[in-house]
């Protein structure tokens, strides 16, 4: 994800507290995500992709606008298994968070699939934390979404010359991921930081953001994508 658009719900927070406190006491609940197998992550096509180059290269990213790239954005990525000792899943989500931050394309969220990898890991940049800092997430999932919703300027970086505003992200989510040691972590994530997390967990689910402006507009009688 790329634009950042700062929306402030301040007169809202008492109840979104109120809210949140119903949410979590819902936490950790469904925690099917959880798993001790210990299998090899990577296809050998995979691994050769993630080797192609040292680890602070960025990798190619896909785009929409490229028919193969499209089908691979449009597929479900699978699940990962976290091992803090896997070199070829580090090295991968090194190259994936240079991806991220390469100068010349940066974001603020990158989703595995977005350079051909289909598995369910991303790298968010968490604004709602000191120093903003990039942390990557295995498996994440969304359980809740608040009925307040948020509306926020979005871009993709698979998706050029588009950004637009969207109505339907909810303002508060409830999380749960696996962290790079492996653990399993349940978590409420608000305001924009949560849009980037649902911008990128749409990603692992073969969604882009154009699917839901594309919705918006059909529901305004709008009918034409720019
Ligand atoms: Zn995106």
């Amino acid at each position: 994800m790329v634009f950042f658009n700062s929306n402030n719900f301040i007169a809202m927070r008492i109840s979104i507290i109120l809210l949140l406190s119903v949410i979590l006491l819902s936490c950790g609940t469904t925690n099917k995500l959880q798993t001790n197998k210990s299998e090899s992550n990577f296809t050998e096509s995979q691994i050769e992709l993630i080797y192609s180059d040292k680890v602070t290269a960025p990798m190619r990213v896909l785009l929409i606008t490229d028919p193969k790239d499209s089908i691979i954005l449009r597929t479900n990525s699978k699940h990962v298994y976290v091992n803090s000792n896997d070199s070829t899943l580090n090295y991968f989500a090194q190259r994936l968070y240079s991806t991220v931050n390469n100068p010349n394309n940066p974001g603020v969220g990158i989703a595995a699939p977005q350079v051909g990898i289909l598995k369910n890991i991303i790298w968010v940049q968490r604004f709602d934390k000191d120093k903003e800092p990039f942390e990557v997430y295995y498996n994440p999932q969304i359980d809740k979404y608040s009925e307040l919703k948020q509306t926020v300027l979005e871009g993709c970086l698979s998706i050029p010359d588009i950004r637009d505003s969207l109505n339907m992200r909810a303002y508060s989510i409830l999380l749960q991921y696996d962290n790079a040691k492996g653990e399993h972590i349940c978590e409420m994530i608000e305001d924009f930081t949560a849009v980037i997390f649902q911008h990128e967990i749409d990603h692992l689910n073969g969604i882009l953001f154009i699917d839901h402006l594309e919705k918006e507009r059909e529901a305004s009688g709008n009918h034409d994508l720019k």
